[in-house]
């Protein structure tokens, strides 16, 4: 993972008003309707760690938003794995697509619409990660998981002072799943079908 952070510039991933800051651990503004964010470099090893992305691994990231950590799981899952990307506002695609062609991370599959009901065609992944607050634990994910398989994902209202519950579930090898509750997290809301509605 650090191997990961130390190879992707992160600087070509950021607004070019807060390039500067592309090494303070804070989320930044990126081109959008307001509600995007470079997440704080210190988020990706939390999200990425605990979902162990392997080579070769299937990973669907909802919400693209710089591409930066879709550029990081390409780093980890290698040219055998594959990393698809949804991104729901239109601005903010065309930042990531053009963070992702200049930076030479043209391997990841970055796709303009609604994340929330995932991406059916090319499920199921090894790993789903949520990088925006779901109001609920997306439960209709879990059949776009392999059976073993593992969704990270913030849960709760996007607007709570107090942030959201972040939420490792996983999917085990007999199609069970459990879930563990790992930290408090502060996401911007997620939109569409399944997401918030403020
Ligand atoms: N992972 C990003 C940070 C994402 S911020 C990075 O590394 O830079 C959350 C993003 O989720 C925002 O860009 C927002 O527009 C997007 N989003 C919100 N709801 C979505 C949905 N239903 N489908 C896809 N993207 C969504």
């Amino acid at each position: 993972m650090a191997e990961a952070v130390l190879r992707v510039p992160r600087e070509q991933f950021m607004d070019p008003n807060y390039r500067e800051h592309a090494y303070v651990d804070q989320p930044f503004p990126i081109p959008g309707d307001g509600g995007q964010t470079i997440s704080a470099p210190y988020m990706y090893p939390i999200f990425y760690e605990p979902l162990d992305l392997r080579e070769g691994y299937k990973i669907l990231e909802i919400g693209a938003g710089s591409g930066y950590g879709a550029a990081l799981a390409r780093e980890l899952v290698g040219e055998k794995g594959l990393v698809v990307t949804i991104e729901i506002n239109e601005l903010t695609y065309e930042f990531a697509s053009r963070n992702l062609e200049k930076t030479g991370y043209d391997n990841v599959k970055l796709i303009c619409g609604d994340g929330s009901i995932g991406y059916p065609d090319e499920a199921p992944y090894d790993a789903i990660c949520v990088t925006a607050a779901s109001p609920r634990v997306p439960y209709h994910l879990i059949e776009q998981m392999k059976a073993p398989g593992k969704l990270m994902v913030p849960v709760g209202d996007a607007y709570n002072m107090f942030g959201q519950d972040l939420v490792l579930l996983s999917k085990e090898m007999d199609g069970s799943t459990k879930e563990v509750n790992l930290m408090k997290v502060a996401y911007v809301p997620l939109r569409g079908k399944h997401g918030q509605y403020r």
